[in-house]
């Protein structure tokens, strides 16, 4: 855990400061909740508080109290800048370092004149002025409400609050099911709750929203899946075709490597999403036990993120990186037969 300047900052935010709140590129549930709940208790401190999402998120976050005051980077960039160059501090929530934002935002951040504050989980974070970072916990959700428990301001959590760091620790621990739900997590939820977090209406709004296609998209998904049964794995693949013809839409693919990770006797899930806009194939790693998929993204597919969650990318066709990651496998074999005994 580095929890670097903390007292300082508390007496820079004494006073009305105009601050800027920013998660990652492709928005989760939990960079939505934290730059969305983080907001809403700064302006209660009495701050002028912006939230600005670098590019868009799934509809099924667009429910979220106060997501329809955030500006979009991409297409709302006059007033994002705007908002970024008027700004006294800017707070970074959900990711580790400047590039994760994408390449024009961290241009304009990397010319920003005043301070950062990260509030983050993610391994390796770069070094800002001030810095929250903890790879044990489960969610930035947790660690904003935690912040403002430093703060000595439990009191002020609303439903509006409680409701945007609700979601992130569902969204972040697959519904508090992963390794990281510590029974704290699961006190903060309750207090959560209590201070009015509807919990069977997030569930609904974040997992029972599908449209048709997004489930016929999954069914595709599901027919491409493979399994290596001699590295405990399955890999999923979707083509820019297969998501054309199932009409994809952003969040859509959300979740799908889950599947591959629910069969018996696997340990190690990959999605490989073809994204003819940006020129890559985007992938997700899921891992039970102790093989680390960020440790593997970071050597292998320029990515990171979790032990047990990472993303990464690839350069090439489906096809190839379903090569690149056949023939990287028997060098971990060992290593995933070892990860997790049930
Ligand atoms: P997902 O697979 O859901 O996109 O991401 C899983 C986790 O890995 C998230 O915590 C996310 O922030 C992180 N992640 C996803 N893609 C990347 C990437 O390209 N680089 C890094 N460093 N982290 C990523
Ligand atoms: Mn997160």
């Amino acid at each position: 855990m580095i929890l670097k300047g903390f007292e300082a900052l508390k007496s820079f935010l004494s006073k009305p400061k105009n601050i800027v709140l920013i998660g990652h590129r492709n928005p989760d549930g939990d960079a939505m909740g934290s730059t969305l709940g983080l907001q809403h208790y700064l302006t209660k401190k009495g701050h002028k508080a912006t939230v600005v999402v670098p590019n868009e998120y799934p509809d099924f976050l667009h429910w979220l109290p106060g997501s329809e005051n955030t500006y979009r980077f991409d297409w709302q960039n006059s007033q994002s800048q705007k908002a970024i160059n008027a700004s006294d501090i800017i707070f970074l929530l959900d990711f580790n370092a400047l590039h994760r934002v994408g390449f024009d935002m961290q241009k304009t951040l990397e010319k920003y004149p005043n301070d950062f504050v990260m509030i983050d989980h993610h391994q390796q974070p770069d070094d800002v002025k001030y810095m929250y970072s903890d790879v044990e916990i489960c969610a930035t959700c947790q660690m904003v409400y935690q912040f403002i428990e430093m703060n000595n301001d439990l009191d002020l959590i609303d439903e509006a609050i409680a409701t945007c760091l609700y979601t992130g620790i569902m969204t972040d621990t697959g519904s508090f099911r992963f390794r990281s739900t510590t029974s704290k997590t699961h006190r903060i939820i309750a207090d959560l709750i209590e201070k009015g977090a509807q919990n069977d209406k997030i569930h609904n709004n974040v997992y029972d929203a599908n449209s048709y296609g997004r489930l016929l998209l999954l069914g595709q998904a599901l027919s491409n899946l493979q399994i290596l049964p001699a590295y405990k794995t399955a890999f999923i693949t979707l083509t820019e075709a297969e998501k054309k013809k199932f009409d994809f839409q952003k969040g859509d693919t959300e979740g799908v490597v889950n599947y591959a990770l629910s069969l018996k006797g696997i340990i190690f899930a990959a999605i490989f999403i073809e994204d003819k806009e940006q020129h890559i194939i985007k992938i997700s790693f899921r891992s039970k036990g102790d093989f680390s998929v960020n440790q593997f993204s970071r050597n292998h597919f320029n990515g990171g993120g979790h032990d047990n969650a990472a993303g990464g990318k690839f350069n090439g066709s489906v096809e190839e990186v379903i090569t690149t990651f056949k023939e990287l496998l028997p060098t971990y074999k060992n290593e995933l037969n070892r990860s997790y005994e049930i």
